[in-house]
């Protein structure tokens, strides 16, 4: 499928119906699915609705904005008003929302389409999307492997052209890593850039919704219609939000000095050989194409992962604690007391991953660990973000690879949840001090997977990540191949 403003002048020009592009969309979903797993479920009959309602506004030769009529994809732990809302999980997989989340809606607004709700690991917790309670979505360049996650369905289904764009949501990586292991662009705002009401909380300091594009423009599109305060959110911020799909330059030097810092210690040990290569390049072409290439040392780094799994999970612990067989869906049958309710619901309505998340965190939470585990976590995670400051004391954006490794096979980590955590080590530092991070193609390794470098950026700096990421971009391919699904 074409790009987001070749389908917009399409459609203005009334060379297409937005009903003929949302029709292609739902047809190579059903045609892909049975191999993909992409979507939880696909909403063809609202998104033929949505679509006509945009026809109807062009023929009628009113105006219409640059996401009107476009296919979108939306993670499965978005509430959607009347739908289905499931986060992959026994526990909610009969939740219809009676409210609509602000990002949806305002995608809605804006005229996009949505085809369907995407897969992801329950409740957004895992790396590969294998945790899902109903399906394991397939990397679309290889059938036998993960496409990352959480956020897997969401970036499986933009890489198969299932849709144009998708929203996903990042807590430790999940929109960065899938977005490397699918080779797509994947971004995650600034906390507090984009609105969560509505969205099914994971652990909520860190939690944040952001864009999957097959190209930077088409991310920087999507980032532009969801960003921006709301006063349902308490953590949405008050701020401008720039246009982050203009004014694109080739190169980076059109603006100034531009001082890119390569994170020293995400480099070495564990790192595959192909995505080293992969990434050097990118840097190197960074560099010839105008930025300033420095060198910086960000030492607390490796913590951020123990820390992460201390503090993501007591966030988690208490977030789902109201599912508990009366307020959402599910209630497990059988139970002759209150107490057995809650206990046979929970244990049968979570699954494994779930569940070993909430016993941890109860545990970091509880009165006499509190200050060891907790607590300690809390100062790591300000040392991490003191990291930060000094290295963009020196640089404007730091670079490093966004996974450690391309995508592995189906079942690989599945009995061993400590070497997929590990996976989020270059990820996680990224939300524990709220920054903006992107992750854009830069290469395949021999088996032909795609390979992602990460963009950091300052607080609200996502105008500076975008133009990084798509001066870079557009000095490359790889953007362009796709996967062949056969
Ligand atoms: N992989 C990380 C986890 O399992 C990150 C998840 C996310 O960002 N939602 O917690």
């Amino acid at each position: 499928m074409a790009s987001i403003r070749e389908l917009h002048e399409q459609l203005v020009k009334k060379e297409r119906s937005a009903v003929e592009i949302t029709q292609e969309a739902l047809d190579r979903i059903q045609a892909l699915e049975p191999k993909l797993h992409s979507f939880l479920h696909v909403t063809a009959q609202q998104a033929l609705e949505q679509a006509r309602a945009v026809d109807a506004k062009i023929a009628a030769g009113e105006e219409i904005g640059i996401l009107a009529g476009i296919p979108v994809g939306i993670k499965d732990n978005l509430c959607t008003k009347g739908i289905l809302t499931t986060c992959a999980s026994r526990i909610l997989e009969n939740f219809v929302p009676p409210y609509e989340s602000t990002v949806t809606q305002k995608l809605a607004d804006a005229g996009a389409v949505m085809v369907g709700k995407a897969n992801l690991d329950e409740f957004a917790m895992g790396s590969s999307t294998e945790n899902s309670a109903f399906q394991v979505t397939a990397n679309p360049w290889d059938l036998s492997r993960v496409p990352g996650g959480s956020s897997g369905g969401s970036a499986a289904a933009v890489a198969a052209d299932e849709c144009v764009v998708a929203l996903g949501s990042d807590t430790g990586g999940s929109i960065r890593q899938p977005a490397s292991f699918c080779g797509v662009v994947g971004m995650k705002p600034t906390y507090g850039l984009v609105s969560r009401y509505g969205l099914v909380a994971f652990a909520s300091s860190l939690d944040q919704i952001g864009p999957f594009g097959r190209s930077v423009e088409d991310a920087a599109i999507l980032l532009n219609a969801i960003a921006g305060y709301d006063p349902k959110d308490s953590t949405s911020l008050k701020v401008q939000i720039p246009d982050y799909a203009s004014g694109f330059k080739p190169d980076l030097k059109a603006r100034g000095k531009l001082r890119i810092g390569v994170i020293k210690e995400t480099f070495g040990e564990g790192l595959d050989s192909a995505v080293e290569k992969a990434v050097t390049k990118a840097i190197d072409r960074l560099q010839n194409l105008g930025a300033e290439i420095h060198i910086v040392s960000c030492p607390n780094f490796r913590y951020g992962v123990p820390s992460y799994y201390i503090i993501a999970p007591s966030e988690a612990s208490a977030n789902l604690a109201r599912y508990d067989g009366v307020k959402y869906g599910y209630r497990a049958p059988g139970a002759d007391n209150l107490l057995s309710m809650y206990t046979r619901t929970r244990s049968s309505g979570f699954g494994a991953e779930v569940k070993r998340r909430i016993m941890i965190g109860t545990y970091a939470l509880s009165a006499g660990y509190y200050d060891a585990y907790y607590l300690k976590a809390q100062k790591v995670r300000t040392l991490i973000k003191q990291d930060f400051e000094k290295a963009f004391d020196q640089v404007d954006v730091l670079a490093c690879p966004t996974v450690p490794t391309t995508a592995f096979k189906a079942g690989e980590k599945n009995s061993d949840p400590l070497s997929m955590y590990l996976l989020d080590l270059m990820t996680i530092p990224a939300n524990l001090a709220g920054l903006p991070g992107l992750s854009v193609p830069c290469g395949f390794d021999d088996k032909g997977l795609p390979i992602g470098l990460q963009l950091i950026g300052k607080v609200l700096r996502e105008d500076q990540l975008f133009q990084v990421a798509y001066a870079y971009e557009q000095s490359t391919t790889w953007h362009l191949q796709t996967p062949q699904i056969s």
